[in-house]
């Protein structure tokens, strides 16, 4: 096996363009269980953990870009104010070991419907820059990801950075597994309030074959929160917030969870998400 290990973005793309059957390798926290199990045997690998270039973010006029090299603990550590919802995704993929290696664009280009900080950059209607030799593109989220474990990524592409809106309101993800840690989600929901614009994001996670927006669920409550008053949320509002999420979603059966478990646990969620925001929002003690 020939492994390429270049410290400058530009070698990565170049040699990406000269073996687009080379595998990238970041954390290596998804790639070598395909190996090591055989579900994968490339002749090349792209290593891409010593590019400091894309391992970093920075914010450009209220748009945060983070690097696709960027590590689930500096997501915790340095993008909690400006994601909060993406933070809290972060802090619950695999143990610290894993959070050190593994990166943001890793999680997206394994694009598993499970992925932790999916539903959360949808909630931010995030978008992904794409690089190649030939020059970059970017790519809606909601449209990178086309399948389980599928995505628009060309063979001369690599991710190099994630664009997403900088929280101007409180966001929150929760994820239901059958332990707190260490755990894949049974499925999983992320809102994003943005008061500025006086709208609302979702995203919800293992509960369809790609991570999706419950654009329906969304709407409505951008539509009757009381966005002036920025009085006590009907509860009835929130519950068919949730009842919305609920249907937006199109779970299966697996071994974690039964379609209607995922769905009953959806509703549950995505009504405490939306509660606990909005009392976030009204600078009240979270309740529901
Ligand atoms: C024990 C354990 C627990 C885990 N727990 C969770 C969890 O709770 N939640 C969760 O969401 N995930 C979890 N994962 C999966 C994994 O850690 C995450 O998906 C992680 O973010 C992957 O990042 P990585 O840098 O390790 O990716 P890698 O393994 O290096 O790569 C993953 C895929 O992305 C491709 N790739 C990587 N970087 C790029 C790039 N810049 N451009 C194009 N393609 C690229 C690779 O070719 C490969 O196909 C867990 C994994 C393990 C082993």
């Amino acid at each position: 096996m020939t492994f390429h290990s270049p410290t400058r973005w530009a070698d990565a793309l170049a040699v990406r363009a000269e073996h687009p059957q080379a595998v990238p390798i970041a954390g290596g926290t998804d790639a070598m269980v395909e190996l090591n199990s055989g579900r994968r045997r490339p002749d090349r690998l792209l290593d891409l953990s010593r590019i400091a270039e894309v391992s970093g973010w920075d914010t450009d006029g209220g748009t945060v870009r983070a690097g696709a090299g960027i590590t689930h603990t500096a997501i915790v550590a340095q993008l909690a104010e400006s994601a909060p919802a993406l933070a809290q995704a972060a802090s619950t993929v695999g143990s610290p070991q894993i959070r050190n290696r593994a990166t943001l664009g890793g999680n997206i280009a394994t694009a598993s419907p499970a992925g932790d900080t999916l539903p959360t950059l949808l909630a931010c209607g995030a978008a992904v820059e794409l690089h190649s030799v030939g020059g970059a593109r970017t790519v809606a989220l909601a449209d990178f990801v086309t399948g389980p474990k599928r995505t628009q990524l060309a063979p001369d592409e690599l991710i190099a950075a994630v664009l997403f809106p900088a929280a101007t309101g409180p966001q929150h993800f929760s994820k239901v597994g059958v332990r707190a840690a260490m755990i894949i989600a049974v499925c999983s929901f992320a809102v994003a309030l943005f008061p500025d614009r006086r709208s609302v994001g979702t995203g919800i996670g293992a509960a369809a074959p790609t991570p999706r927006a419950a654009v329906e669920a969304q709407d409505f409550a951008a539509e009757v929160l009381p966005w002036d008053s920025l009085g006590h949320l009907d509860p009835a509002v929130a519950g068919y917030f949730g009842d919305l999420v609920a249907k937006a979603a199109d779970p299966i059966d697996d071994v974690r969870g039964t379609a209607q478990y995922r769905r009953h646990a959806l509703a549950v969620i995505a009504r405490r998400a939306l509660i606990w925001a909005w009392d976030d929002l009204r600078g009240a003690v979270p309740c529901g």
